[in-house]
Order: C-alpha cells, then sequence, then structure tokens
C-alpha cells in the first residue's frame, strides 16, 4: 500500500511559513493534508479547535504522552507544549494522502528520525537575521522585547538547518513557494 509521504517543513518565526503552508495546501495538485497539533497554549483571535489546533490542558496533554498519544512533542515556549498527534497521521494516511506538518526544528528533527526516507524536512530560512528582525518590526505585531526574543530563538533554530534535507530561502515570496511546491511534488512523486 502506498503510505503517502510526511511533509515538514519548520522556520523561525517571521519567516512566512505558514503562509507557504497555505499556499501549497490551496494549490491542490499535491494531495496534501495538514495534521492539525496539539497544544497548551491558548487559541489566538481566529483559530479554531481541531482546524488551527487541538487546544488541551497541560493535564490532558501529559496524560496524551502518557498514553503513547504523540508521534513527537516538544515544549517548544517554556510552559507551551505542541505535539503530534498519532491519530492525525493515521486519519490522513487512511485518506490516502500526504501529510504535511508545521512543527518546531526539534520535532522536525524527531520525525524525520522516525520515518526516515518516508519524511522530506524542509527547512524555510530569512535571507539573513538583520532581514527577519525588520520583518518583525515591520508586522508591528510583536513588542521590541519579544521581538529580541524571535531573534534570538530563529539564531539558534538557523545553527540546525544543515540537518535538513532541503532548505529555502525566502527571500522572495512567490518564488519560495514556487520551489517549495517543486521539491514537494518530486519528493511525492518518488514511489
Ligand atoms: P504557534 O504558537 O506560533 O502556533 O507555534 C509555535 C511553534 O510551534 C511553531 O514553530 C510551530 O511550528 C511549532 N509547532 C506547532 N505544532 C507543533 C507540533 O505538533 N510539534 C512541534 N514539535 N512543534 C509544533
Amino acid at each position: 500500500m502506498n503510505q503517502g509521504k510526511i511533509i515538514v517543513i519548520a522556520a523561525p518565526s517571521g519567516c512566512g511559513k505558514s503562509t507557504i503552508i497555505r499556499a501549497l495546501l490551496d494549490s491542490g495538485d499535491l494531495n496534501l493534508a495538514f495534521a492539525v497539533s496539539a497544544t497548551t497554549r491558548p487559541p489566538r483571535p481566529g483559530e479554531t479547535e481541531g482546524v488551527s489546533y487541538y487546544f488541551m490542558t497541560t493535564d490532558d496533554f501529559r496524560e496524551a504522552i502518557a498514553d503513547g498519544a504523540f508521534v513527537e512533542y516538544e515544549e517548544v515556549y517554556p510552559g507551551r507544549f505542541y505535539g503530534t498527534p498519532r491519530s492525525e497521521i493515521e486519519r490522513i494516511t487512511s485518506e490516502g494522502r500526504n501529510i504535511v506538518l508545521d512543527i518546531d526544528v526539534n520535532g522536525a528533527r524527531g520525525v524525520k528520525e522516525l520515518y526516515g526516507p518516508r519524511a522530506l524536512t524542509i527547512f524555510i530560512e530569512p535571507p539573513s537575521i538583520d532581514e527577519l528582525r525588520h520583518r518583525l518590526e515591520a508586522r508591528g505585531t510583536e513588542s521590541p522585547a519579544v521581538i529580541d526574543e524571535r531573534v534570538d530563538r530563529a539564531a539558534y533554530e538557523l545553527a540546525q538547518a544543515p540537518a535538513f534535507d532541503a532548505r529555502i530561502v525566502n527571500d522572495d515570496l512567490e518564488t519560495a513557494i514556487r520551489q517549495t511546491h517543486a521539491l514537494i511534488d518530486g519528493f511525492t512523486s518518488l514511489r
């Protein structure tokens, strides 16, 4: 049986990752389905239960860990847990589709170790750390302290980019979408 491929996309905050993932799902020709993660962080305005995330209490999340309900999980920010439910992978696989995961760099490594050649890990990176800082400042949604925190975390994440199967520099968004699409198209066409 064709199990479907697992596409893992990781990127520092502010690199256009969500926009690129949405474009890939909307392109409609990659047979991709988004694996909804579980998290203990509260929903943001506009986020929907079961679509953006499965929102859980920390106690329920711990119980799910103990039950082996996650393929991988990480404490991405202090006290904020995120995990890929095994049931999501099984649901999408049973539909005969390819899976796209939006997870952090450590989770990406875990998935690659688990699934090996069935998984393709893609790292989306900014042209430079300075450019990332400019973008976060221009977005204007974060305080200077939070921007500093995100930039520090981005530097840590960028250092892990060589461990990924492929790297895409998001300098121009349309180009980055096209390159990512081509990469996934090639990978999912392999038997
Ligand atoms: P946000 O809170 O902004 O939605 O996500 C914060 C970070 O958590 C992002 O880097 C996102 O990719 C990551 N993340 C989301 N879901 C998962 C997951 O299931 N596992 C891991 N390891 N990271 C996740």
